[in-house]
């Protein structure tokens, strides 16, 4: 599918980055200018942040959004921020390019069906405790009330294990991948919850043959108001982004192999 001049699926592996919840317009101008120089397509930023706790940084709404809109106008990033209910659906749509439905949100059917009726493409994220067959019903529920470009996105899911915030589940991208025509893209952040992981599992994400990545960076995670932890920093951004090119180049390569074995 095609956002602004990027094309998602397909060939081409396409990053998208950004603080977890914009908090200011220079925190936020200052990640799109980091994140475009080091190679990402698509920029990230919660304006409503669904979070655990009622006590937590809610997001700054409408004022959030027109900050992403200056951020696309200075940089030519395009837009990904979430939608909570099916009341916010038009006015996000005016701002953002991309649509996301967060984990706590994967069920919301009044909002899939809204997102159904929507002009722009939404980026599905896989419940914390749903299957993959959950998440194509809920891929399929935009689809059928009009809107076919979906892209599902694995976040991690809620496991035993404690030395990770989720568990990603790295087989999710290839099962869904023969399963679904729908692009795949993988969250490292979310999955992880630690900053040091993100790196190895994005370039795991890109071995598997997803199509894209969603990262969290932030200029002083430190100081983050939500999901600092896992934020990485601009210089650990663009190392990664430096790190997964022979990965990438080597995924070009086997496409190519492939193509020409199957021609
Ligand atoms: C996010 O992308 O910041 C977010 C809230 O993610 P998730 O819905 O996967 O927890
Ligand atoms: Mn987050």
């Amino acid at each position: 599918m095609r956002v602004r001049d990027i094309a998602i699926g397909g060939d081409s592996f396409v990053v998208m980055a950004g603080p977890c919840a914009v908090e200011s317009e220079a925190q936020l101008l200052a990640t799109a200018e980091a994140v475009v120089a080091a190679g990402a397509r698509v920029l990230r930023g919660g304006a409503y942040k669904p979070r655990s706790s009622p006590y937590s940084f809610q997001g700054l709404g409408v004022e959030g959004l027109k900050i992403l809109s200056k951020a696309r106008d200075a940089t030519g990033l395009a837009i990904v921020t979430e939608v909570m209910s099916p009341e916010d659906v038009e006015l996000i749509a005016d701002y953002a390019d991309i649509m996301q439905v967060g984990t706590r949100s994967m069920e919301n059917y009044a909002l899939l069906e809204a997102l159904g009726r929507c002009r722009r493409p939404v980026l599905l994220k896989r419940g914390m405790t749903a299957t993959l067959e959950d998440l194509l019903c809920s891929a399929q529920v935009i689809v059928m009330n009009g809107n076919p470009e979906v892209i599902l996105c694995e976040r991690g899911i809620r496991t035993f294990e404690t030395a990770t915030r989720n568990t990603l589940d790295i087989a999710a991208v290839p099962v869904l991948k023969t399963v679904s025509h729908l692009p795949v893209i993988v969250d490292p952040s979310h999955a992880s919850g630690v900053r040091s992981l993100v790196p190895v599992l994005a370039r795991a994400a890109v071995v598997v043959g997803a199509d894209g990545l969603l990262v969290e960076v932030h200029p002083s995670p430190e100081q983050a108001l939500s999901d600092g932890t896992q934020s990485l920093t601009f210089s650990q951004f663009h190392e990664m982004m430096d790190d997964l090119k022979p990965y990438l180049a080597l995924r070009g390569q086997l496409q190519d192999f492939h193509e020409r074995v199957s021609a």
